[in-house]
């Protein structure tokens, strides 16, 4: 479903209101978001587009459940997520929510299908590690270890732990940040077909401009504050992506 249909059937997975996190070091006191409203609709894929500096990591890690705001509230379903405690966010993060980072954080003693096995033992109703890998294109990769795949090859394991828990969001913080581009485009075009057959709600920050062409919605943070929301009415598939 489009974002624009899911928005009419009022699918809302996260409602942020009056967003805000400051932090303080000594004297000086810096907003990293300042009172940001955000709805985010079932199944749409969400490009959060900002300079450095903007708030994109901060917004994703709290809506994540990794972080608190200051201000505001968070809501994800029947999850109040800025009044949980401890305990309820890492319930949440386990079961709800996928993260994948610019790095990949893969244990390397471990293989690919073991790197996801540890996520999968703990979650309720996972895919197998063979599925999570074969939905990432690395069906044949299952007993490599880190080092021996690539680095694009290393994210797409990293897509497949996140996405094997089968979490209600995605959440990617510069997914192809350390990859160049031919090999950016392989990690979204992963991310599209997971979005796309999976049905997850995706949300990838970049601040690259062109990422955002393969996007239902686009939204610009700046200064920690949303700024403008755009719909593509014409999505470009990531394959076409060039930068
Ligand atoms: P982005 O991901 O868009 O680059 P961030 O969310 O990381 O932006 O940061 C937003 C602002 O908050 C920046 O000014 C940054 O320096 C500040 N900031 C982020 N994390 C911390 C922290 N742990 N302590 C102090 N300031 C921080
Ligand atoms: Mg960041």
């Amino acid at each position: 479903m489009d974002a624009v249909a899911a928005k009419a059937a009022g699918q809302v997975v996260f409602h942020a209101e009056g967003l805000s996190k400051t932090y303080r070091m000594g004297e000086v006191e810096v907003k990293a978001l300042d009172g940001v409203d955000l709805d985010l609709y079932q199944g749409e894929f969400v490009v959060l587009l900002g300079p450095s500096g903007s708030g994109k990591s901060t917004l994703l890690n709290i809506l994540g459940g990794l972080d608190f705001a200051t201000a505001g509230t968070v809501l994800c379903g029947e999850h109040n997520l800025t009044a949980a405690s401890e305990a309820e966010l890492t319930a949440f993060r386990r079961h709800q929510v996928g993260f994948v980072f610019q790095f990949y954080n893969l244990i390397p003693s471990l293989t690919a299908r073991e790197n996801i096995a540890i996520v999968t033992e703990i979650a309720e109703k996972p895919m197998t590690p063979e599925e999570a890998l074969a939905l990432v294109g690395l069906g044949q990769r299952l007993d490599h270890f880190p080092a021996q795949l690539s680095g694009g090859e290393q994210q797409r394991v990293a897509i497949a732990r996140a996405i094997a828990k089968r979490p209600q969001v995605l959440l990617c913080d510069e997914p192809t940040g350390a990859l160049d581009s031919q090999t950016g485009v392989l990690v979204l075009e992963v991310l599209e077909r997971i979005n796309r057959e999976v049905g997850t709600t995706t949300v990838v920050i970049t601040h690259n401009a062109d990422i955002a062409r393969m996007a239902h919605r686009v939204i610009q943070l700046r200064d920690g504050k949303i700024g403008e929301i755009a719909i593509n009415q014409q999505r470009v598939p990531a394959r076409e992506l060039q930068w």
